[in-house]
Parts: C-alpha cells; sequence; structure tokens
C-alpha cells in the first residue's frame, strides 16, 4: 500500500514550500489590497483598479502583462470598463503552460455583517471581507505560488500565466468568455488551467452540473375583475402550470441520480427553482397608498432556474417543460403560453484520468498527507467558457476557499489554507512541467 503520510517531500518542492511559507505576510497584505478594491458586480466596478494592482505587482516580478478590454461586449461601457488583465512568464524550453485565472469581480455586500466587509481584517488566522474566499483569496494564493517558483530561481520549461477577470458573477462574456474568443486559451498557448473557485482546499473540482434559464408567459385577455368571467386570467393558467409542475416534474427530478460528485450532497440530483413570478398589474409605488383597481391579469411571467446532470439530454430537460405548458393548454380552453430561453450551459466534467487532475490529486496528497476529494460544482463558473468556446478540457478548479461561505455575510478565508493551497498549486504545476514526480 502506498504510504502518503511518509511521502518524503522532494528537494526542489522543499525549497518552494519554505518559499510559500516566508511569503506569509506578503501574501496577506496581497489579499487585503485586492479585498479593499470593491470590485462589486454588478455594476462591475473598479475592475481597472483591481487589474493594475494584479499587473503592477507581476510586472515587478518578471510577467509580461497585457490588458484586454472587453470592447464590444455588453457589460462594458465608459463608465464601468471590463478590463482583464493576463500575465505571462516563460521557462526555459518547451513544455505546458499553466494557466491560473481568477475573477475579479465579488457579489454586492448585502446585510449581515459584524466586520468592515472591505476592511479585509485579520482575526483568528482569517481575513474577513467580501471577495476574500470568492475568490480574492485564492487568487492570491496563486500568484504566491507562481512567484515562490520564480523566486527560487527554479528552472522550468513551458510557461505560467495568472490572469484576472471580469464578470464571473454575472456569466463572465466579458471576462473569460472574451478571452476565450479572442484566443487567450488557444490550444498553442495554454495546456492547463486551474481556477482558485472556494471548492475547499483539499477537494478538485472537475467541473458543474448545466443551467438551463427560461421565462414562461401566460398569456390572457383583460377584462373588469367585477366579471372575470369575460376576460382569460393568465395567473390562473400559470397556477395550473405550477400545480402539474408541483404534482408530477419535481417527484420526477427527485428521482434522478447522478455519477457526478455534487457537492453540496443535496444538489446531488437535477433540481428546479422558480426565480421569480410576475402576474398582472405592476406593483404600485411604495408611495401609493390608494387601492388597485380591478382588472383581470392578462399576462403572468415566470424565470424558471434548471439545473441539470450530465446524464440528462439537455433537449429532453426543455421538451419536459413544454410536455407540461401542452398538457395544461390541452385541459384549459383559452389558455395560451410563450416560453422564452433566458440561458443556457452544458453540463461538464473533466475526466480524473486528466494529467491536471492527476497532478493535482498527487499534491493534495503531498500537502495533505491524504488523498483528494472530486467534486462537481452545483452552479457554473468560468469552465464552461474554457471548455466550450476555447475546448480546453483540461481545467478544473482548485482553490483555498471554503464553498459554503460564498456570498454570506462575514465571508472569510483561513491564511493556513491559503498557504497549504499555495504549495498545492506550485507543486501541481512543477509536476505538470515533468520537474518532479509526485
Ligand atoms: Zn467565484
Amino acid at each position: 500500500m502506498d504510504t502518503i503520510e511518509s511521502r518524503p517531500v522532494p528537494a526542489q518542492l522543499r525549497a518552494i514550500f519554505a518559499r510559500i511559507d516566508a511569503m506569509r505576510d506578503d501574501m496577506v497584505a496581497l489579499t487585503q489590497a485586492l479585498v479593499r478594491i470593491p470590485t462589486v458586480n454588478p455594476p462591475g466596478r473598479f475592475y481597472e483598479d483591481c487589474a493594475k494592482l494584479i499587473g503592477d505587482r507581476l510586472r515587478g516580478k518578471g510577467f509580461g502583462i497585457e490588458y484586454v478590454n472587453a470592447e464590444g461586449e455588453k457589460s462594458h461601457s465608459t463608465d464601468y470598463p471590463r478590463t482583464n488583465v493576463i500575465a505571462r512568464v516563460e521557462g526555459q524550453g518547451a513544455g505546458p503552460c499553466v494557466h491560473f485565472n481568477s475573477h475579479i469581480d465579488v457579489v454586492e455586500a448585502g446585510n449581515g455583517w459584524t466586520t468592515d466587509p472591505w476592511g479585509a481584517e485579520v482575526k483568528d488566522g482569517r481575513i474577513y471581507g467580501r471577495g476574500t474566499g470568492d475568490m480574492k483569496g485564492g487568487l492570491a494564493a496563486s500568484m504566491i505560488a507562481v512567484e515562490a517558483i520564480l523566486a527560487e530561481g527554479l528552472k522550468f520549461p513551458g510557461a505560467f500565466e495568472i490572469s484576472g477577470t471580469a464578470d464571473e458573477e454575472s456569466g463572465g462574456w466579458a471576462g473569460v468568455g472574451y478571452l476565450a474568443k479572442k484566443g487567450y486559451f488557444s490550444k498553442d498557448r495554454v495546456q492547463h488551467v486551474i481556477i482558485p473557485e472556494p471548492l475547499n482546499q483539499d477537494c478538485v473540482c472537475l467541473g458543474h452540473r448545466g443551467v438551463w434559464w427560461a421565462e414562461v408567459e401566460t398569456l390572457g385577455r383583460v377584462a373588469h375583475g367585477s366579471m372575470p368571467y369575460l376576460g382569460v386570467n393568465a395567473i390562473r393558467g400559470m397556477g395550473a402550470f405550477i400545480q402539474k409542475v408541483e404534482q408530477k416534474l419535481y417527484p420526477e427530478l427527485d428521482t434522478r441520480t447522478t455519477a457526478m460528485p455534487v457537492i453540496p450532497e443535496g444538489s446531488r440530483r437535477s433540481t428546479l427553482n422558480f426565480n421569480s413570478i410576475h402576474g398582472g398589474q405592476m406593483e404600485p409605488d411604495k408611495e401609493y397608498e390608494g387601492a388597485p383597481s380591478p382588472v383581470v391579469a392578462d399576462s403572468c411571467r415566470l424565470i424558471l432556474d434548471r439545473r441539470y446532470l450530465i446524464e440528462e439530454d439537455p433537449v429532453d430537460v426543455k421538451r419536459e417543460i413544454v410536455a407540461i405548458l401542452d398538457e395544461v393548454k390541452r385541459e384549459r380552453n383559452d389558455f395560451q403560453y410563450k416560453i422564452r430561453d433566458l440561458l443556457e450551459f452544458a453540463p461538464n466534467m473533466t475526466s480524473s484520468g486528466d494529467p491536471l487532475v492527476k497532478a493535482l490529486d498527487g499534491a493534495i496528497a503531498q500537502v495533505f498527507g491524504k488523498p483528494s476529494t472530486h467534486v462537481v460544482s452545483p452552479g457554473t463558473y468560468d469552465q464552461k467558457h474554457i471548455q466550450r468556446i476555447a475546448h480546453l478540457q483540461s481545467c478544473v478548479a482548485y482553490g483555498p476557499g471554503i464553498l459554503d461561505l460564498a456570498h454570506q455575510p462575514d465571508e472569510y478565508i483561513v491564511i493556513d489554507d491559503m498557504i497549504r493551497s499555495a504549495k498545492v498549486m506550485a507543486a501541481a504545476s512543477m509536476a505538470l512541467k515533468g520537474v518532479v514526480t509526485l
């Protein structure tokens, strides 16, 4: 049996690990500086400042820096430019390029904080703030990992790239999606991508479930509320649809199982959420104190969020919703509906035999003294663009943050986790480059 615990640390890694330990304060300060730039998306504030912070630092470490604005993308504007930064450093001779990609946007702070969300306060071995876990702490850890290799003067083939990209929280089209379209993840340039999203420090995240958002609108005919039989009420039509989904589809979705190791375990099945519903008259303004008027609703709109498994066919996922709508139509006179796609991404799952996964498995075993866990994310992240647009399959998420804390008040990252995961990232990349064997 393989005795992982007693596995000696190869000499080159010992030097890198010691260097990472010595860079602890620097890593904390870097994370704090990143968190103190409130890159809240939407609307996408201060991307340029954050990209510059990353670019200026890495230029000083010997990287070539490129800034790419997402010209032509919907979210890119003069007021809120979508600035991405890509840093690249070449090694000696031919070899793979290992790319670390982090999104630099964060969600709004929201309520319920007991610390300043933009203060990046250090307390009890943790850094608190919006974006510490998701994912500026992961970004800082990946920067330190590569900087430590460079600082030790170790020779390596190929190249390293580090990117900070926009808009992941709102779909990533002006960030990784844009860079993928422009060839930044092409096969001749990048061979492996690690995304330090918060998926827990001893887990390798192979991919994510599929997603389909759609708007269902039921249509009616307006009439006076005192004579509803003269109109057709779209809200009642929507009610009939929802009732069928409750009776038929929800129990059916619960029976579908998957080989995808999704975490949290509750997401290890097919799910459906109704994100919103609006029917009839608009809600009056808060200042309005009068009564509403009596009208039969002629429209009701519902946004559905369907998350599906790799075993499911996306065509069937849509078909089963349409089948329910058609069934309601057969049963109810005057029932009309429209359905419109809002967003869709297929599920993806990198093979556990991929060299990148193997390298991370080896590095996690080396650093933690126990085997890694392979997981799949319940929601999508930028891996979708890298695999869908750039067709680069050797891409996973691996980072130090704690998944459950993402987007929560009092979000934090554990400094020791960042150190350990920086070691994993450094060790895995040196293994991919053939410098060490794990
Ligand atoms: Zn994230």
